[in-house]
């Protein structure tokens, strides 16, 4: 069984402000992944799931025919997980050289970035992941996340109207530029890319 607590925010609930309001992240948090991670549990509850880690709930449940909800749920967990621990508290570190350099540069990078957050129709995600020895830029639909398609995620996007919608309504473009310009864990994406590149 899971819990809220194995998966601490990695910064005070403020400490984003005015960029992600602490009431965005008591909602987005506290509410939406807390919602997650109930629903969880109470489908793996007296399964053969629930004896897994959350890494391999997800990639079993996407071969499961009947598992769609488990599937859904358990990625949703992990990839709000890997949202918040990628938002910056006071990193001050830059985009690390590797990624400016796989895209053609820092601005490069981050229009690419936000043409693919701005473009995702519905709710999804945008990553940087590693596929093979490449860096990429992917979106992903609903719940859907980068390892059970083999790439290993870097960073993320939550792209979902509830992410933002507190803070910017319908205006996902100012969000996606917070994010970039404000609110990215360089230093957690650098340990992140470690050096198996
Ligand atoms: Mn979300």
């Amino acid at each position: 069984m899971f819990s809220l607590q194995q998966f601490p925010l990695p910064f005070a609930p403020d400490a984003l402000a005015p960029y992600m309001s602490a009431e965005t992240v008591g909602y987005h948090y506290g509410r939406h992944l807390d919602t997650y991670i109930k629903k969880l549990n109470e489908l793996i509850g007296g399964t053969e799931y629930a004896r897994l880690g959350l890494g391999d709930i997800i990639m079993r449940s996407a071969r499961d025919e009947h598992g769609q909800k488990i599937f859904d749920n358990a990625a949703q967990v992990f990839n709000h997980a890997f949202f918040f621990q990628g938002l910056r508290r006071d990193c001050p570190r830059e985009m690390p050289e590797q990624i400016a350099d796989a895209f053609g540069g820092a601005d490069k990078f981050r229009a690419e970035f936000r043409d693919h957050a701005a473009s995702v129709f519905g709710s999804g995600w945008t990553w940087l992941v590693i596929d093979g020895d490449t860096l990429r830029i992917i979106d992903t639909k609903n719940a859907d996340t980068p390892m059970v398609h083999n790439m290993r995620p870097i960073l993320t996007l939550d792209v979902w109207e509830h992410a933002y919608y507190l803070d910017y309504q319908n205006r996902r473009a100012e969000y996606i530029d917070a994010f970039l310009d404000h609110m990215i864990n360089w230093c957690w994406v650098g340990q992140n890319l470690g050096g198996n590149m």
